[in-house]
């Protein structure tokens, strides 16, 4: 696979070690895309295929990748570090988050570049990259919701 000898190029330039575990936990990352994992989720993952690593050098490897730009930080303002794989041309996607069942959705289109001009324009900078996160009910926990609804006026009903 490419991206493994992309890690290993990296890897190589400075001057750091090859090891099986900084493969191991990308392949974690590559296995679980669309997933936005903690380090802890990491070494669990790790753990039941029986790799054991411990989790200071997961903890270690997530920022490694993570400056090596394999993966990416996102925040969802739930306290927790989340990384997801950065694919190339950095960021394509945003993320809706649940505040029901805490799910996050992704959401590729980004309608964001005329926003990005805009700004630059009034401040200056130059903007390389943002985040933003839709919070709201999922479908399904709509659905769920609903179903709850219709099963009380049911009950209502039989009451009278
Ligand atoms: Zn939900
Ligand atoms: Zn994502
Ligand atoms: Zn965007």
């Amino acid at each position: 696979m490419k991206i493994y000898e992309k890690l290993r190029n990296e890897l190589k330039k400075r001057h750091l070690r090859i090891t099986s575990q900084r493969e191991a936990v990308l392949s974690i990352f590559l296995e679980n895309q669309g997933e936005h994992l903690t380090a802890d989720e990491v070494y669990e993952k790790l753990s039941h295929k029986n790799s054991h690593i411990s989790k200071a050098t997961i903890y270690r490897t997530v920022d490694l990748l993570k400056e090596m730009g394999f993966l990416s930080k996102v925040n969802f303002g739930d306290g927790m570090e989340r990384y997801e794989v950065k694919e190339p041309n950095s960021h394509q996607h945003h993320h809706l988050i649940c505040t029901k069942c805490g799910r996050i959705y992704e959401i590729k289109e980004d309608l964001l570049e005329e926003l990005e001009k805009l700004i630059e324009e009034k401040t200056g900078f130059k903007i390389v990259d943002h985040q933003l996160n839709f919070y709201g009910i999922c479908p399904r926990c709509q659905a769920l919701s609903e179903e709850k609804e219709s099963k009380k006026k049911a009950i209502q009903h039989s009451i009278k």
